[in-house]
């Protein structure tokens, strides 16, 4: 029993964030000003455990879901994380197939994590990285995180045969355009797949302005001034990057345009958030209390339903209606809801 929306979308993936805490501060996530030594993360107690985590991804995959994807935060902070992908790695689809399990992180512990975490039968991972230049990419990182401890920690997951592996890079107007051909460059020579995210009003912390993005439709001339490009038809309902080739054949790019090309139509997302809230849209201001269900001596019949519902009723589409005004209503911010 596959439930759709009320814009008729199936579930399809399944975002988990395993913790709130994160060892970057990011100025346009997690700014070090507000996100200091005194901010209260989560306590232990109100975070799920792997066992809830597993137990609520078993009810998503039983409602269609066929991607789990692991973020936060910085996932690979959580304590025995490998644990825990064990136990989702042997999840089935009720057909008997298997799941699309991979990570997002930011790659500062993939150098340690990257085997383990592959034995454990994750699949791919997707690294975040803004730039190549040092002192842009420790200036947005906002701890000074050196550039090659990440590319470090890619060669790992490389090594590991986490593959493909993805690398979002957010740009924003005045801080990391310069980067985005010597960034384009090293991932043609690398073989990686760089997938360009335009800045979102997530959150408030960031303080967002629209002059802000860099729109897909700049990102596509800048790089095809470089290197010639062609469009790629979009691989499956529910890919959130549009996709480009560069026609000398090597390799592609791709653009993830929630500013100025929404794709809240095909979106068959959901995110559980640390705590076990879960949210139906990035956007959205509340979510549904699945920590109390998991809780609360419920079956496993009685979870399913109650996401089966929480997803009938959805109707979210925030991209669509972005404007102007909506940026000041109240929000939730994305490493808390995760990313
Ligand atoms: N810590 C992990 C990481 O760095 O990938 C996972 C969580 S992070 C919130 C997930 C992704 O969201 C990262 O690629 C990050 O750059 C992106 N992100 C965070 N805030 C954003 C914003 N305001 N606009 C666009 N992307 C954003």
């Amino acid at each position: 029993m596959d439930p759709l929306d009320r814009l008729g979308r199936p579930l399809h993936d399944l975002r988990i964030s395993v913790t709130d805490r994160c060892n970057f501060r990011c100025t346009y996530c997690m700014p070090k000003e507000i996100f200091g030594r005194d901010y209260a993360f989560l306590p232990r107690d109100q975070v799920l455990s792997f066992e809830e985590i597993e137990r609520a991804a078993r009810a998503f995959v039983a409602l269609g879901v066929e991607k789990l994807r692991i973020t936060g935060g910085e996932p690979l902070v959580r304590r025995d994380l490998p644990h825990l992908i064990a136990q989702l790695a042997t999840l089935r689809t009720p057909t008997g197939g298997e799941l699309d399990l991979t990570l997002t992180t930011n790659g500062a512990a993939l150098r340690a994590l990257a085997q383990p975490l592959a034995e454990a039968g994750l699949r791919r991972v997707t690294v975040s990285l803004d730039s190549l230049d040092d002192a842009v990419f420790g200036a947005m990182n906002g701890i000074d995180f050196p550039v090659a401890r990440v590319l470090d920690g890619i060669d790992a997951a490389l090594e590991a045969g986490l593959t493909p592996v993805k690398i979002n890079m957010v740009v924003r107007r005045g801080v990391n355009e310069d980067s985005v051909v010597p960034m384009a460059r090293w991932a043609r020579e690398t073989g990686v797949i760089l997938r360009f995210i335009e800045y979102m009003d997530v959150g408030h912390s960031n303080g967002w302005r629209l002059d802000e993005v860099v729109p897909a439709a700049d990102l596509v001339e800048s790089i095809s001034g470089v290197w010639p490009v062609e469009p790629i038809d979009a691989g499956y309902r529910g890919e959130v990057a549009g996709r480009w080739r560069y026609l000398d054949g090597l390799g592609e790019f791709g653009i993830i345009s929630s500013v100025t090309r929404p794709f809240c139509r095909d979106c068959t997302r959901a995110r559980l958030s640390a705590d076990g809230q879960l949210y139906t849209c990035l956007f959205a201001v509340t979510g549904r209390d699945v920590r109390a269900v998991l809780r609360d001596g419920s079956s496993d019949e009685e979870l399913v339903a109650f996401l089966a519902d929480t997803w009938r009723a959805r109707d979210d589409r925030y991209s669509e209606l972005r404007a102007a005004s909506t940026s000041d209503l109240p929000k939730i911010e994305m490493f808390a809801m995760g990313g």
